[in-house]
């Protein structure tokens, strides 16, 4: 069960990790693609700009003067155009097919290749052989002439540089701004391809970003990489403690709920007998009965619950089923005194449940010689001392008598013997254990140190005679042990012991 548990738990934290990485990624993604966004309304916004420029230049100026008799007068009044913006290469009218003034030079009567190609009135086309090509040889032709055309035999064209808005705007470093016209699109890393965009009619360009998944590593890389190596290292880091976290919280968390909501906890009882081997008491041991593993022993979940706090519940839990059963006993009169033990742990005393169901079980059992006595285990240590005092005393003002549990094998047994209102020593089993090895130095001193104290003790775990010999020589007052029984459910053990 714990090895699955783990293993749930490891993918669990995977998965967070995972989710870590795709939330960088996505914050990643969004940013980069409001880049692009930036990036393809700047572009855009040039080419508008220069595009109306130009249009109002030929409103104003061309179609007024067509048919044009004066080139010089026509290229004087062009030039602000022409200087005021640092994307128009050119300006040129033709007539028919050819050029009859240009900005360019003087040389004028040039043939234009393709002339009205596409048959639209207003385009942007990308032109790879210009009139005046020659002249400027080594220039990349990435010109575009803009066609107004003017009864199918003047025109205007204006080669723009589509490569100068991109040099203004600066060279991405990871993503790439096209601008498609109607034959071929343009990269801001300086590529052209030739391809026929078929824009729609109304629109002379598009603008729109070319992210590639590796541009986009690059991008993450480059900008969120220290956070993703931060958080991987964190990750790795804090993967064990996490896992032991969630092993504790989580997933046992809502399992045990839902135990304790179905009933699957039940009390056992394990007889303790005195000297002459009379069941004098018994210590309440829980066990989950699971409807498909079956009896589930303590060992494998009670460090859980301790630790998240549903142990106050399931310790609820037992006191009332153990209630009603002993309600429903008749002890003889002559029956010697039984006291029922419970096991508890520090943090129960931070609730008021346990003495709510102290009360309860106490005013039940007011007409019975049946009594309570409260298990203090040393697995988990109290905040403080004075908390430890209090419930202690708070304990024995109720009746109740308290025995140390497990004596010797925790770290505060001696701190806790200081405050000396206990009432019983559970002298822990390995201890015990030892009377066969004859190594029982440590054992003897607990029994010396317990007669010092004025305690009752107890001896856990006695499996043999040799065992119990040995105790009894020594005058331990009370034993458990297999010897003389192991837990037994609540009511079999009533009817073994009670009856
Ligand atoms: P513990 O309080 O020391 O209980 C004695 C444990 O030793 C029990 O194991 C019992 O079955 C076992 N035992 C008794 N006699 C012998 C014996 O002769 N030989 C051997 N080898 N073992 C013997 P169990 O029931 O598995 O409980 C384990 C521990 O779980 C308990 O140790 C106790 O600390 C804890 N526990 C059990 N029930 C509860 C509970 O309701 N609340 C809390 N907080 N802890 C509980
Ligand atoms: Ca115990
Ligand atoms: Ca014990």
């Amino acid at each position: 069960m714990i090895k699955k548990d783990a293993h749930f738990d490891y993918v669990f934290v995977f998965s967070l990790y995972l989710i870590g990485v795709l939330l960088l990624f996505a914050y990643g993604f969004s940013r980069l693609n409001s880049e692009a966004r930036e990036r393809e309304s700047w572009v855009s916004q040039q080419m508008t700009d220069v595009i109306s420029e130009i249009q109002h230049f030929y409103e104003g100026k061309l179609a007024p003067s067509i048919p044009i008799t004066d080139c010089d007068r026509f290229l004087q009044d062009s030039m602000p155009l022409l200087l005021s913006s640092p994307y128009i290469r050119s300006i040129n009218v033709a007539h028919g097919g050819v050029i009859v003034c240009s900005s360019i030079s003087k040389q004028t009567l040039k043939q234009i290749k393709n002339w009205n190609a596409s048959g639209k009135q207003l385009e942007l086309r990308y032109v790879t052989q210009t009139p005046f090509s020659e002249l400027f040889p080594t220039h990349r032709q990435a010109i575009l002439s803009l066609h107004f055309e003017k009864n199918r035999f003047y025109g205007m064209y204006i080669a723009l540089y589509p490569e100068s808005v991109f040099r203004t705007l600066g060279a991405p470093r990871f993503l790439q701004t096209v601008m498609r016209f109607e034959n071929a699109t343009f990269y801001s890393d300086g590529r052209i391809v030739d391809e026929l965009n078929r824009l729609p009619s109304e629109q002379f360009f598009s603008v729109d970003s070319d992210i590639s998944t590796t541009a986009f590593a690059k991008y993450i890389f480059y900008n969120y990489g220290v956070l993703l190596i931060a958080w991987t290292f964190i990750m790795l880091m804090s993967a064990k403690s996490l896992v032991r976290y969630l092993h504790t919280f989580s997933l046992d968390y809502w399992r045990i709920r839902k135990a304790i909501k179905q009933n699957q906890f039940h009390p056992y009882i394990q007889p303790v007998v005195n000297d002459c081997g009379e069941v004098t008491g018994g210590e309440v041991l829980v066990r989950w009965i699971h409807p498909k593993k079956g009896v589930i022993s303590p060992a494998d979940f009670i460090d859980r619950v301790e630790e998240n706090g549903q142990i106050v519940e399931i310790t609820s839990f037992l006191m009332q089923k153990c209630l009603s059963a002993f309600s429903k006993v008749n002890l003889p009169e002559a029956r010697q005194h039984f006291r029922v033990g419970f096991n508890v742990c520090p943090i129960q005393f931070d609730s008021n449940s346990l003495c709510q169901d102290i009360e309860n079980f106490q005013s039940a059992m007011a007409d019975k010689p049946i009594s309570l006595l409260i298990e203090m285990t040393e697995r988990k240590e109290f905040s403080s001392n004075d908390k430890y005092r209090k419930a202690i005393h708070e304990l024995r003002s109720r009746d109740v008598l308290v025995a140390l549990d497990d004596f010797g094998t925790g770290h505060c047994s001696l701190k806790y013997l200081h405050d000396t209102e206990i009432d019983i020593i559970k002298i822990d089993m390995m201890y015990v254990a030892t009377i066969e090895s004859g190594n029982t130095e440590i054992l003897d001193n607990i029994i010396s140190l317990a007669r010092s104290l004025d305690v009752i003790l107890l001896a856990e775990g006695v499996e043999t005679q040799a065992q119990f010999d040995y105790l009894k020589a020594r005058n331990i007052e009370r034993y458990q042990g297999y010897m003389f029984g192991k837990p037994l459910p609540i009511d079999e053990f009533i009817q073994k012991y009670l009856m």
